[in-house]
């Protein structure tokens, strides 16, 4: 056992004091990661502030207003996931959540916590591997070498090739969410796709969070393709497995030609990625399975496998452009 602090924090200005207290601290919302990697020893933190007695302030309610709509941090994903006004005017967001990890793990986790479970991989997972940059700065990369088949081929590095895991993230990415954030020094909104950093030479630091920030909100504003949006999840089996690939995919269509097509991915990258060019190409056209791949080509030109991953390029396209015929059609 590694002894460490205990404390529960009542608001959000008391939790940011009160990590500040200590070095290595981290928040615990729904522990469905974070006591997971301290019981393999990966992590090991001075301190753990539970910050679930937000949970019964705005934190941890679903807000609906003509701006749009407001998750706090400490909503359950299986609270948002089969919330049927989410669902109805943000399908998008109900469908990666509920495609996400178990029934059990959706009604314990978080929005905050789902959005920061570590970017990793099984050698950042086994301690016995002693190269991983991630967890060891400077040490080296096992799975570059190694056994890759479920890393990245998007925003990779010579330093991590690491997958992002989550799915709700994507949905944040393809509908312009910010994300609030409260620290010593107050709160401040950021773009969601600012919040987290790719590898690079520092596969250690995965967000722009300060030390003892911690996520309040996402804002995800009212927008014409929110409606027309799904998300597509490909893996080894149907349930309670992370992705291969995915994509969330939001349309603003009028009499079949794309207005604004607004698409993330998943599963392929090190990041919850925006595939910018492949919006740009629909811009004006009709989705057909043609104009679909063009997108979905374009989406991964700067793709790179590492040997054991490379069918997820050609995974990851098809699911794309699958992504895209199914929100082309929906009827709304
Ligand atoms: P915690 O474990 O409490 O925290 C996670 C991290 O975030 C910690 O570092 C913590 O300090 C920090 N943190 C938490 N809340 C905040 C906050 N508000 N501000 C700042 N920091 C904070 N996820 C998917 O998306 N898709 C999947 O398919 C999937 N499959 C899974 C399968 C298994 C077997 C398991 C164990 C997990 C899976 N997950 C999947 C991950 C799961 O969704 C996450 O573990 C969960 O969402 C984390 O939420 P939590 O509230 O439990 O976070
Ligand atoms: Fe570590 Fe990243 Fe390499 Fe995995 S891919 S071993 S997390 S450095």
């Amino acid at each position: 056992m590694r002894a460490f602090i205990y404390e529960r924090a009542t608001n959000v200005a008391a939790a940011a004091h009160v990590s500040a207290t200590q070095g290595n601290t981290h928040y615990l919302a729904g522990g469905t990661t974070l006591v997971d990697l301290m019981k393999l020893d990966v992590i090991q933190p001075d301190m753990v502030v539970d910050i679930n007695p937000l949970e019964s302030s705005e934190h941890g309610r679903i807000e609906f207003s003509q701006n749009g709509l407001r998750l706090g941090a400490l909503v359950r994903m299986a609270d948002a996931a089969g919330h049927p006004q989410v669902l109805e005017e943000y399908p998008v967001i109900g469908q990666a959540l509920k495609l996400a990890a178990s029934q059990q793990i959706r009604n314990m986790a978080s929005l905050g916590g789902n959005v920061l479970q570590r970017t990793r991989c099984t050698y950042f997972r086994d301690t016995s591997y002693t190269a991983c940059n991630k967890r060891n700065p400077g040490s080296g990369c096992a799975a570059i070498a190694g056994f890759n088949r479920a890393h990245a081929v998007l925003g990779t590095s010579d330093n991590c090739i690491a997958t992002y895991p989550g799915d709700f993230a994507q949905s944040l990415i393809a509908l312009d969410a910010m994300v609030e954030i409260a620290g010593l020094e107050g709160v401040r909104t950021i773009p969601f796709a600012m919040l987290h950093r790719k590898p690079e030479n520092t596969p250690d630091k995965e967000t722009a969070l300060r030390p003892n920030e911690l996520i309040v909100s996402f804002l995800v504003p009212a927008a014409p393709w929110t409606r027309r949006s799904v998300y597509l999840k490909v893996r080894d089996r149907e349930s309670y497995e992370f992705a291969l690939a995915s994509a969330a995919v939001a349309l603003d269509q009028q009499n079949g030609t794309v207005r604004n097509a607004r698409i993330a991915l998943g599963g392929v990258a090190t990041v919850p990625w925006r595939a910018t060019e492949a919006e740009a190409l629909l811009r004006g056209k009709p989705i057909n399975e043609q104009n679909a791949r063009i997108a979905a080509d374009a989406a991964f030109a700067a793709a790179k496998g590492s040997g054991h991953n490379d069918f997820k390029i050609e995974l990851g396209k098809r699911t794309l452009s699958r992504a895209l015929q199914q929100a082309a059609a929906l009827e709304i």
